[in-house]
């Protein structure tokens, strides 16, 4: 067997944003791509972009592309600007790894004999292959995994087996991709333009035609296709993405579920812009979402009903959180705290026995997702907070009272892993030097309390 690397390097002026760090690498860092775009598009979309996302092969069912040389760090793994994932492996993304099928299953073989061939060159053991959950705690390489981690090392040890002690890499020599405007592949004298750049391509791009590689693989278009939704619907949907396209990376695609009204119809891979930070395709998204109907008895006068709100009402708050890859017990009020203090939380789940209550989550690195008022670990929808991949950086809780009864509030905080808790916030309160929400973006969190009180 031979595999075939196609250098497509990125230019050195754009080292800052994708491989600032000179690197002696220790490890390598498979990845799933989580779309259906070709090695060649993946490199050529990475390479093209101002994103801070790099890795340095990627492979599919006929060949490796590099796209960064190998004595330079990529941003991949999810662990910071220091981690040793990103500052210290070569990180290897398999195509086609949305769909599946056969080409995948044959991207996966080449990966696999791509990576026996770099332990061999480096005298390295199967030890030195990491897959990027190794790093960042995320399901990646998702289809890998789902059809077995130690079945692919299994595939790298067969090749490493091999008496074959030569790398059988052929490079080709380094070229620029070319960006083709045609209305199909076939049609070639439709084309109205080729181009080195990509986004001048896209903009040449009228509707009807679509913008080609090299390799007659479409990477945008404006032919229009068919939605099952529009803009202005509001929907529920399984799977999403931060960005119309989706490398995996730091910026990556996010599993779990949400709701939000769609914003705009994009073309190219991503269809819909959901309105809070999410892209979805079609089949991601689940169907219309039925908005829960808060009973806001608060919305009638104060001063009218103030009188009456004499009596106290008796409420005791449930809750649990979901970190290191499960879900803890439930706590009552103040009694314990929810969490570990080890391992960041992922997802809560908050209920009371009297009143009702809506709570919502900000995700590190992402934004806020809608508010729930259910406590139901199976209603992914609204039967917690959080999507149970993504640590959570904030939460803003509200207590609504019943008519007829002093007002009560959610009291809760959060504390950093391995430290002390930060102020408590009332309700979303922004006086005395709230912020309207517990936590701070960016920062991961171990324990979490909750009381309501007047
Ligand atoms: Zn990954």
């Amino acid at each position: 067997m031979a595999l075939t690397i196609t250098q497509l390097l990125c230019p050195s002026n754009k080292y800052n944003i994708k491989c600032p760090y000179i690197m002696a690498p220790e490890y390598i860092t498979v990845h799933n791509t989580y779309n259906d775009a070709s090695a060649m598009s993946e490199i050529s979309y990475m390479i093209s972009n101002n994103n801070q996302v790099s890795y340095h092969y990627a492979v599919d069912d006929t060949r490796a592309v590099q796209g960064i040389p190998l004595d330079r760090n990529t941003w991949h793994a999810g662990d910071g600007g220091s981690g040793t994932g990103n500052r210290k492996t070569i990180a290897i993304e398999i195509c086609y790894s949305k769909s599946g099928g056969d080409r995948f299953v044959k991207a996966e073989q080449n990966a696999s004999y791509l990576t026996a061939a770099l332990l061999k060159e480096r005298n390295w053991g199967i030890e030195r292959v990491k897959k990027h959950q190794d790093w960042s705690g995320k399901y990646c390489p998702h289809r890998t995994l789902d059809m077995g981690w130690q079945r692919f090392l299994d595939m790298v040890q067969a090749e490493l087996n091999k008496s074959n002690k030569v790398t059988m890499i052929q490079k080709e020599p380094v070229k620029t991709e070319v960006y083709r405007v045609r209305k199909s592949w076939s049609d070639t004298s439709s084309q109205i333009g080729a181009y080195t750049n990509l986004d001048n391509a896209k903009a040449a791009c009228k509707t009807g035609y679509s913008v080609f590689d090299s390799q007659g693989n479409i990477v945008y278009t404006t032919t229009s296709v068919t939605h099952r939704y529009s803009v202005g619907q509001h929907v529920s949907f399984g799977t999403s993405y931060p960005s119309p396209t989706l490398p995996c990376g730091i910026t990556y695609a996010t599993s779990g579920s949400g709701h939000g009204k769609i914003t705009a119809i994009i073309d190219g891979q991503a269809k819909y812009q959901i309105d809070y930070i999410k892209y979805c395709n079609d089949g991601d998204i689940i169907g219309i979402y039925t908005p829960q109907t808060f009973t806001t008895s608060e919305s009638v006068s104060e001063s009218a009903t103030s009188d009456s709100r004499t009596k106290t009402l008796a409420v005791n708050a449930f809750y649990k959180v979901f970190a290191g890859n499960k879900w803890y017990s439930e706590v009552k009020n103040l009694e314990d705290y929810a969490g570990d203090n080890k391992n960041p939380i992922r997802a809560i789940a908050i209920k009371t026995d009297n009143g009702s209550i809506k709570y919502r989550v900000h995700i590190k690195n992402g934004g806020w997702y809608p508010y729930v008022t259910g406590y139901n670990l199976s209603d992914t929808i609204n039967g917690y907070a959080g999507d149970c991949q993504n640590d959570i950086d904030a939460i803003e809780i509200y207590f609504i009272t019943p008519e007829g009864y002093k007002y009560k509030k959610a009291k809760y905080r959060l504390a950093p892993i391995g430290k002390d808790y930060y102020s408590w916030q009332y309700d979303n309160e922004t006086t005395n030097g709230q912020d309207g929400y517990a936590g701070s973006f960016g920062t991961s969190f171990g324990r979490f309390q909750l009381n309501i009180e007047e």
